[in-house]
């Protein structure tokens, strides 16, 4: 396996992975003896974070929900713990105007056709 420190994680990603201690940015980095992984600039953590196991996280807390390479057009910031399924806090942009309630409206008038009796040959 071949070590890197292109991130696997879109640009526009890598501006909105924040620490949750320090509120920096987490960015990706080599480290000579781990490899690839990421962290602030205070270095809150006492170990970076592995890279393989914070981008899989991140893929799987967006999967089904947005495409990575647009996930930073709807949320405001990633807030990292640590690299555990539950490390990661998602806050999502609210941009939606308040709008009024809808009118109710009258349950329809008509029902379902009650099922005829199934006659046997
Ligand atoms: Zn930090």
């Amino acid at each position: 396996m071949t070590t890197t420190t292109q991130p696997h994680l879109p640009s526009s990603l890598l501006q909105i992975l924040t620490c949750a201690q320090c509120k920096e940015l987490v960015l990706p980095w080599l480290d000579p003896t781990i490899g690839p992984v990421y962290d602030c600039q205070p270095v809150c953590r006492p170990l970076p974070l592995d890279a393989r196991e914070l981008e899989h996280q991140l893929h799987r807390a967006l999967a089904g929900i947005v495409a990575m390479d647009r996930a930073a057009q709807v949320l405001e910031r990633i807030v990292i713990t640590d690299a555990s399924p539950s490390g990661l806090h998602l806050i999502w942009k609210v941009n939606l105007p308040p709008r009024p309630q809808p009118p109710a409206t009258p349950p329809p008038s008509e029902g379902f056709v009650p099922p005829r009796p199934r006659s046997r040959p």
